[in-house]
């Protein structure tokens, strides 16, 4: 893996690509800086190696050109604010301004281009419009996880006009890497993967790609039911994929023969309606009377989660247990979390992805109680999937 660790930026000026898509409020105002927080030691190294920097963004979805809604210039004073210099910003991607700004930045200077996205060439992954960004730069660094799974014009196609020598990932993309092939390719056994969530379909690949390198599989949250219903339970009305039955005993016969243990909830916390003021009860996974839908793990299932990664040395956690958003079905993912963080306190490495997950570890303050939190929830999975990502491979 090439990270900028390996490129002294004295005199040059770095092109890069972050990934600044921040949530904004009705006034415009950030409400969430993690990212921008988050990229903040790449552009500090360059910064003290003597180069100097033009940023690179997408913000929100904009469908047809320039909105105010989208424009990065609504960041500029947070990201100022979190480097300690001023940043400063430019109306447009590829306009001359643009150009003779990026050519006119003096070492030590940053600065911000508009949104991306204000153009379809980025998301097309069109070549001239990569062409035209790499101008901006003489080495390019990729930073933005979160959308290393895109062949965008500025994640992956810009790439093709640097040397090898002048492209490399930035710390925010080294980090990720580092900790899903720490997961993936060393992990220390017993490596249990946790995957919960609401739906099989979504998961499937993850899963056939997980049997193969871990030692447990726990399934979690609404899809369980899918597996539970295939193995010839009764669900009631709970979350059930009818056309993915098939798939759910095909999953569980691979595992079988691939040797690794699954475990299925053996009970849950059932409601008779799905909202936080219905009528709830425990009951046994298998027998869920009609009219009545599983929710939350029960006791037994929970107690059976926090034995499984207690005794884990790698833990990977995808997709909740629950409905954790509702505070009468958020114990099964409660306690799974707490769990998780004892697990790493006992010495083993735990990575958190998705975007569930990552809101629940949050939720119980337990971020910095596990491992890794993962940025990218999208990229993380592709990653899982696919083996690598084109944001990585183009800078490969
Ligand atoms: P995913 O995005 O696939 O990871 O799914 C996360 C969502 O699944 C969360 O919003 C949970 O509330 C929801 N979820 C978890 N368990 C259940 C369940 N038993 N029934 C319905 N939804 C669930």
């Amino acid at each position: 893996m090439k990270t900028i660790d390996s490129i002294n930026f004295s005199g040059k000026r770095a092109i890069i690509r972050v990934d600044f898509n921040v949530p904004l409020d009705s006034t415009f105002k950030v409400t969430d800086e993690t990212r921008i927080k988050a990229a903040i030691p790449t552009l500090k190294k360059i910064l003290k190696d003597g180069g100097s920097i033009v940023l690179m963004s997408h913000l929100g979805r904009p469908k047809d050109g320039p909105t105010n809604k989208c424009s990065l210039s609504h960041i500029v004073g947070n990201v100022s604010k979190a480097l300690g210099i001023n940043v400063s910003f430019v109306d447009d991607c590829i306009s001359q301004e643009a150009f003779d700004r990026s050519a006119g930045l003096k070492l030590g200077e940053v600065l911000l281009l508009e949104n991306l996205r204000f153009y379809k060439e980025e998301e097309k992954g069109d070549e001239n419009f990569a062409k035209l960004l790499s101008k901006h730069g003489n080495v390019y660094v990729n930073d933005a996880f979160g959308t290393a799974h895109r062949a965008h014009a500025s994640t992956a196609v810009i790439a093709k006009f640097f040397t090898r020598e002048n492209k490399c990932l930035g710390y925010v993309m080294a980090n990720e890497v580092a900790s899903i092939d720490k997961v993936l390719n060393h992990a220390a056994k017993p490596f249990t993967a946790i995957i919960g969530g609401a739906k099989v379909s979504d998961k499937i690949l993850i899963i056939e790609q997980l049997m193969n390198k871990a030692d447990n599989i726990l399934i979690s949250g609404g899809m369980a039911f899918t597996f539970v219903k295939a193995m010839g339970g009764n669900i009631g009305k709970s979350l059930c994929e009818d056309d993915r039955l098939q798939t759910a005993k095909d999953i569980l016969q691979k595992a079988k023969e691939k040797g690794v243990t699954f475990y299925i909830p053996t009970d849950a916390i059932i409601a008779d309606n799905f909202s936080n003021d219905a009528n709830f009860k425990e009951s046994k996974i298998r027998e869920i009377p009609d009219g009545w839908m599983g929710l939350d793990a029960g006791p037994e299932t929970i107690l059976m989660n926090a034995d499984v990664i207690k005794n884990s040395k790698t833990i990977l956690w995808n997709g909740p247990m629950g409905v954790f958003e509702m505070s009468n079905f958020e114990n099964g993912t409660k306690q799974a979390a707490l769990a998780i963080a004892e697990a790493t306190k006992n010495g083993a490495y735990t990575l958190i992805g998705g975007g569930d997950s990552v809101a629940a570890i949050n939720k119980y303050n337990l971020a910095d109680k596990v491992s890794y939190v993962s940025t990218g929830g999208g990229a993380l999975l592709e990653y899982i999937e696919q083996g690598s990502l084109p944001g990585v491979k183009a800078v490969e």
